[in-house]
Parts: C-alpha cells; structure tokens; sequence
C-alpha cells in the first residue's frame, strides 16, 4: 500500500511538470513571434518614400507604382532618417548588419515611418 502511493505520487509529479513544461514551451513560442518580422521596410529608389510591407527579395515591387524599385531600408538614429540598403547579394552580407556610411555604426530595422530617407 504505502508502494502504491508513492507511485501515485510520483505519477502525479510527473504530470505536474510535464504540464509546466509544455506551458514554459508554448510562452517561449509565443515571445519569439514565429519565424521573424511580418513587416519590413522598404524605401522607393525612385520617389524615395518608405513602403512598409512583408519580407521579399529585393528590388521588390512597389504597390504604388508596380515597378521593382523596393529596397530594403535601415534606420539611423544619428541622422534620425532612413537608408537604403544594398540587395543582400550585392555585398554579400546579412542586411542588417549593415552600417550608416556616415557614422559607421550598426542601423536598426525598425525606426519612425515619419522619419526622412537620407
Ligand atoms: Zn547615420
């Protein structure tokens, strides 16, 4: 008798953190939002204005005018603009790794859509 409850027990625990742990999993999925950003920005070579818009190959095609002008776009908060960054495979490095030409210093994805294209 006292074997069978401890089993019982031990079962028990067992369940209580397998369900912890399934709970632990789904929260970590949850924080890690999928598989990246559903929006990225891009800048117009052309008009130079921002197009917000899920992650593609560049140049990619600009809504507004239908043609493949998209870039993608890298915030500097020294110059508190936009800059447009080369296609990945014109220099072969990650995008956004890629540094403001007149700071030197890493650019973020992400930044105000009201801030100019430099
Ligand atoms: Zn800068």
């Amino acid at each position: 008798m006292n074997k069978l409850a401890w089993l019982a027990g031990a079962a028990l625990v067992a369940v209580l953190l397998y369900l912890a742990a399934a709970l632990v999993g789904l929260r970590g999925q949850d924080a890690a939002g999928g598989e990246g950003p559903d929006e990225v920005v891009y800048v117009c070579r052309e008009a130079k204005t921002l197009v917000s818009a899920p992650p593609q190959p560049t140049p990619a095609v600009n809504p507004a005018t239908g043609r493949r002008t998209l870039v993608r776009a890298l915030y500097c908060r020294d110059c508190d603009g936009w800059r447009a960054v080369p296609p990945t495979e014109a220099y072969g490095g990650n995008p956004l790794s890629h540094a403001c030409p007149r700071h030197r210093q890493p650019m973020s994805p992400t930044g105000p859509l009201t801030a100019p294209v430099r």
